[in-house]
């Protein structure tokens, strides 16, 4: 029996086949098969969630053949590619058309499917998260059948942030921009200028996000700003930055923090240090918005209105005070553009997405219930990819139209093809349809 785990190795299974269809044909023939055996099906991008959203013990599909640049349409301002195109290929192949995402998270090895699944985000307040992107979206439901979801169908709006739920997703087109270079500035200032400014500073420019590094002072701050001015970066210091400085640099420290406890402290000392004093640079936006894979680590992260932000950052920093905690990862503060995504956790308001990371295994947990449990009363909404668990009722306390996806859900797939248990657990019982 295979074997399959995610790249954080939070989440393992043992599929009873991996499948890697060629073509829509061979999709929409692998559905139909599956539907007739009562086998579950689900496909997997690049793993690259840390919840198990993406776990099956049935049929693993790969949908790495259904990739790459289809078509763009320059009037409307859209691209086309099939859906296992990985994000850092979506960026090459615009660049290529002098086009570019608007927005864009932090890494880029993420497949399209899987990112918008998840309601993957960047830091602006201009741009909301890459499934608010979405245009028309191709996919296979549980009946093997081809839909599409576009214009102005209404339920585009529920297909966004699919969860994986809805079916196999073919093919998916998106608002693209003009390619356009950004400065990037980084500089410092107090946990305490940063708290009290913290929506003007996430209004203040285009992209802006903002990184603590717990047990140490200042609060780094990275703004994104367009210029016509020619790129600083080359490939050559993203290359270092993954292969050696995070490879071997970051990795030997957090290494040496999770054996030596005190050592924690100091070790963060020397990261903020070295990697967050004041800089500026220049590049292609898809350069200066992500960042060079980082080591293996945890991640939780919560979404909610923006101005609760604030508190929620000071709560999290009691749990980390109290409990006397020593944290080896930075928290970041994003900062997402509200939207219509019916499971989007930026649906309808803007939002402050904060996320608590951390490599060490020692308070890990403690850690992350204690910020789910101290933002709960904020409105918060978990990350879909990152650590995390919702019920049904919690989901439907959180998400107005919750009962509209779960309706969509059932009825795409009407046997629960696509159900895993994470999905059993958010969404109840399939409901019976009449058609
Ligand atoms: C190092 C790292 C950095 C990250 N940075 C960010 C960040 O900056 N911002 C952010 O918001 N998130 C971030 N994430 C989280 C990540 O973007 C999401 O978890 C994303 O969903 C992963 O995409 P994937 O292709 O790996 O999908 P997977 O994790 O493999 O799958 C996600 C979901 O999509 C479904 N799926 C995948 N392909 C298809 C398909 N073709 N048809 C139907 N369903 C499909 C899966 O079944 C599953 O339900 C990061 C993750 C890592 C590991």
């Amino acid at each position: 029996m295979p074997h399959w785990t995610n790249w954080s190795r939070t989440v393992r299974a043992r599929p009873e086949e991996i499948a890697c269809p060629a073509d829509l044909g061979e999709v929409m023939a692998l559905v139909e098969q599956a539907a007739e055996r009562g086998q579950r099906v689900k496909a997997v991008g690049a793993g690259h969630s840390w919840s198990p959203v993406a776990v099956t013990d049935g049929v693993l599909v790969r949908l790495g053949a259904l990739s790459g640049l289809r078509r763009v349409d320059r009037e409307a301002g859209t691209a086309t590619f099939g859906a296992g195109t990985r994000l850092r290929d979506v960026s090459a192949a615009l660049d290529a058309e002098g086009l570019a995402l608007p927005t864009l998270g932090s890494v880029d090895h993420q497949t399209l499917a899987g990112a918008i699944g998840t309601a993957t985000h960047g830091s602006s307040l201009t741009w909301g998260n890459l499934s608010s992107l979405v245009r028309e979206v191709r996919l296979v439901d549980g009946t093997g059948t081809e839909r599409v979801f576009g214009g102005d169908d209404p339920e585009l709006d529920g297909v966004r942030v699919h969860l994986g739920a809805l079916g196999l997703l073919t093919e998916i087109t998106l608002d693209v921009v003009p390619a356009f270079n950004l400065r990037e500035d980084r500089f410092t200032i107090s946990w305490g200028d940063a708290m009290s400014r913290l929506p003007d500073l996430a209004r203040e420019c285009e992209y802006v996000k903002l990184w603590w590094l717990p047990h140490t002072r200042p609060v780094v701050v990275f703004r994104y700003t367009r210029t016509e001015a020619p790129a600083t970066v080359g490939a050559a210091g993203r290359w270092i930055d993954e292969h050696l400085a995070n490879r071997f640099f970051f990795e030997g420290l957090l290494q040496l923090g999770s054996w030596v406890r005190p050592a924690v402290r100091w070790s963060n000392r020397l990261v903020g240090q070295t990697y967050f004093s004041p800089a500026s640079a220049v590049g292609p936006s898809a350069r200066m918005l992500t960042l060079a894979m980082p080591p293996r680590h945890r991640e939780t992260e919560l979404a909610m209105p923006l101005d609760q932000g604030i508190e929620a950052l000071h709560r999290l920093r009691r749990v980390i005070d109290k409990r006397g905690l020593r944290v080896d990862f930075i928290v970041e503060a994003r900062f997402v553009r509200g939207d219509s995504g019916w499971m989007s956790p930026a649906y309808g308001r803007d939002s402050a997405q904060i996320g608590a990371y951390m490599r060490r295994s020692e308070g890990l947990q403690e850690y992350f219930d204690g910020f789910a449990a101290g933002a709960a009363d904020l409105g918060a909404r978990p990350h879909w990819g990152k650590e995390m668990t919702l019920d049904a009722a919690q989901a439907a306390a959180l998400y107005p139209r919750y009962a509209d996806f779960r309706e969509l859900a059932s009825r795409l797939d009407p046997q629960g093809l696509f159900r895993n248990p994470f999905l059993d657990a958010l969404l109840g019982p399939l409901q019976a349809h009449a058609d």
